[in-house]
């Protein structure tokens, strides 16, 4: 079987095929051209022979036709017989005179053909004439025919040589030429078989086979060119698996490649090393609000900033979304403080997309090998846990320790603390007075809500709202808020004390469809009129989702109640996008007001959205006064509204009571005439 499949594949190959052609060929044509050629020869000699031995047959009869002396005949006769080519010599003379010399047949038969009779001799006979031109005799000579059969025979041997030659020749030719054809071709097939099996680093070799065939050069030549080209591919194709496309920085698998090596390295070396996680603070805003493309090209721009600021051994990774790392070569805690200072110095400075200087600020967590974990996973969890906490605390950075974990659990912990909280009544409203500048009075106080935790005391609404927010409580803590506020409102009516009061909202109740119906129910239970009420939302939680959030807030202002855009400036609206806004107050964020006098960009931003929301024919709330020059230089800008420390800090609502009888600002005036028209609640 092995046998026969190898002689399949010998006649199927290159060599085997042109060998098999050649042999074939010559074994139809050469018989054929050896059979021809010797004919040729044959036929030319015997022709020679014949033609040579017939005019010297003539010649011999003139000769002696010539002479009618027997002797001189017989003389002549005997010198052709001593010839070794006549055999023999008869004449025979009409008289009956006859002469016969050599060796003379049995029978006289003239030959008309070579070879005939068997007797190796060519009989001639010829008429002899006289000078007269009578017939006087008849010569019958007989010719030698075996030298010519043997100048044939050599001929014959010669010519089959000669073929014999030609026919190795010819082979070793076609064995030469289908060796020097197959071997580049052999040679490129072994190539192409090693590109096609691809893998990165096989396809490293050039393809150059030295061969003077110009196909085949060809050939080589474009299976170079398939092998830069697949070159060219493969790296663009490992450059993409291991690289995000939108910042070409590495990707995940990248990353878990080299921290992994890193590990190994630095067990063997007993060194450290640290990796980073750094997440960038509020990035959904900057999506929802000024749309994915910009929220890409900030992605973009931060990730050159911070590239350029390490080194080229450092590796600085996007993980997801707004989530990046940085692996840090032997780096120890002071050396990985360092870059994150670096980091720090370039986040101060605003990143320009589209015409939009964005300032961006991010949470760092970082965690160290061995000190925190010794594997990737490990690692990874860690710089997570940091960041997060990082996060939470508002900060820069944070380095992982162990009671991050703790802190993580206490946090679910807490969800359920605060589902108690709300069902025990511990959480508490302050209440911020906001001071109208047109009259200095104060008509509308905001509440802001407190929990009284019986372990860890009052605690401020940012160390519990994103608690209620992730864990599904906000909705009963907005209605425990607007329950309370209601209820208090409704009290301070009761003592002749018309405030309206501020509820913050969170970006989940804009999504909950109970929410107007809720309000209704409440506003009817405490008879307040929703004049009284104001709903504050973040600008922020209105980009989540625009469409939604503009259909609440129409409803919501539809019932009368007024919204409130608060903290307005910290996300990333436009100021021109508050056209769209169905809002009729604007709150600028305390950051700016509390800053104006530290950067004069803050300031500008303050006096241009009082002036923007005046034009617009919005009312400006200013909150963070902190101090009396804030207080005269907001006045100065216009502002309608302000609230801070300066004028009250949010106290509860007996202290408020106390606060109120005694300020000199005048307090929200006696609306009866409303509740008169209203003609249902009784005052
Ligand atoms: P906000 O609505 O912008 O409230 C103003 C925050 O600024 C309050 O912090 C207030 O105490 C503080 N503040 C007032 N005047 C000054 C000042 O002159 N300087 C400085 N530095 N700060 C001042 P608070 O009470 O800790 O509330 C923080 C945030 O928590 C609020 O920001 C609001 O977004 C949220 N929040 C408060 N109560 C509630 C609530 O009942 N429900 C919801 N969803 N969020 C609430
Ligand atoms: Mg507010
Ligand atoms: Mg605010």
């Amino acid at each position: 079987m092995a046998g026969k499949s190898r002689l399949t594949r010998l006649l199927n190959s290159y060599s085997g095929r042109m060998i098999g052609g050649v042999l074939l060929l010559h074994v139809f044509l050469l018989p054929f051209l050896l059979t021809k050629v010797i004919n040729l020869i044959e036929h030319s000699y015997i022709s020679q022979f014949v033609n040579n031995s017939r005019s010297d047959a003539y010649l011999l009869s003139d000769l002696v036709g010539s002479t009618s002396d027997q002797e001189r005949v017989r003389s002549y006769l005997n010198e052709a017989v001593l010839t070794s080519r006549v055999e023999f010599a008869s004449y025979k003379g009409r008289v009956g005179e006859s002469i016969s010399l050599g060796r003379l047949p049995e029978r006289l038969v003239e030959d008309f053909s070579f070879a005939s009779h068997g007797d190796k001799v060519y009989q001639i006979i010829v008429p002899v004439f006289d000078p007269q031109a009578r017939e006087v005799a008849e010569l019958a000579l007989g010719y030698d025919e075996r030298p010519v059969e043997l100048d044939m025979s050599q001929s014959r041997r010669s010519v089959y040589t000669m073929m014999a030659v030609y026919f190795t020749a010819m082979l070793m030719f076609a064995i030469f030429f289908a060796r020097s054809l197959a071997r580049p071709i052999n040679q490129l097939q072994t190539l192409t078989r090693y590109i096609a099996e691809g893998g990165y680093g096989k396809l490293d070799e050039t393809v150059g086979i030295k061969s003077s065939i110009t196909e085949i050069r060809d050939l080589s030549l474009d299976l170079e060119r398939t092998r830069r080209q697949l070159l060219e591919q493969t790296s663009k194709l490992e450059f993409q698996a291991y690289h995000d496309s939108l910042t070409r920085l590495p990707n995940r698998l990248l990353l878990e490649d080299r921290v992994e090596q890193m590990i190994r390295v630095a067990d063997r070396h007993g060194k450290s090393f640290s990796l980073l996680i750094l997440d960038l603070d509020k990035f959904k805003e900057v999506n929802d609000t000024l749309g994915h493309h910009v929220g890409d090209q900030l992605l973009g721009v931060f990730a050159n900033r911070v590239r350029r600021s390490l080194r080229n051994m450092d590796t600085f990774a996007r993980l997801s979304g707004d989530e990046f790392a940085i692996l840090l070569s032997e780096n120890d805690r002071k050396k990985t403080e360092k870059v994150i200072e670096k980091i720090s110095v370039l986040l101060e400075r605003p990143f320009t997309v589209d015409d939009q200087n964005l300032q961006v600020s991010a949470s760092i967590g970082v965690a160290i090998f061995p000190e925190h974990a010794n594997s990737y996973s490990g690692l990874l969890k860690c710089a997570d846990i940091a960041m997060y906490h990082a996060k939470r605390q508002g900060k820069l950075y944070s380095m992982y320790s162990e009671e991050m974990e703790h802190l993580d659990v206490e946090k679910i912990g807490m969800a359920n603390e605060l589902r108690n909280a709300l069902k025990h009544g511990d959480l508490v409203l302050y209440y911020q007075p906001k001071l109208s500048l047109n009259g200095n009075r104060v008509d509308c106080v905001e509440a802001l809500v407190r929990w009284k935790h019986p372990r860890k005391g009052i605690l401020v609404p940012d160390e519990f709202i994103p608690v209620a927010e992730k864990s599904q409580l906000i909705n009963e803590l907005t209605y425990y808020v607007l329950d309370q506020a209601l209820r208090q409102c409704h009290q301070w009516q009761q003592k002749g004390l018309f405030l309206t009061i501020a509820v913050n909202l969170s970006a989940r109740n804009l999504l909950d469809e109970s929410l107007l119906r809720n309000i209704r129910i409440l506003l009817d239970q405490y008879q307040v009129l929703p004049d009284y009420l104001e709903l504050e939302v973040t600008e922020s939680m209105v980009m989540r989702d625009p469409a939604l959030a503009q259909k609440v807030l129409r409803e919501i202002i539809k019932m009368g109640i007024n919204v409130v855009m608060d903290d307005f400036g910290s996300g990333y609206t436009s100021l021109t996008q508050l056209v769209s806004l169905p809002v009729s107050v604007v709150k600028i964020d305390k950051s700016f007001v509390l800053n104006m006098f530290k950067s004069r960009e803050h300031r500008a931003i303050v006096k241009s959205v009082i002036d923007l929301s005046h034009s617009l024919g919005k009312l400006v709330v200013s909150e963070g006064v902190e101090n009396q020059k804030i207080m005269a230089e907001i006045s100065e800008m216009k502002s309608d509204q302000v609230q801070g420390f300066h004028i009250c800090s949010p106290l509860p609502a007996d202290q408020l009571e106390d606060w109120l009888n005694k300020t000199d600002y005048r307090i929200g005036e006696m609306p009866i005439e409303k509740y008169r028209e209203q003609g249902q609640y009784s005052v």
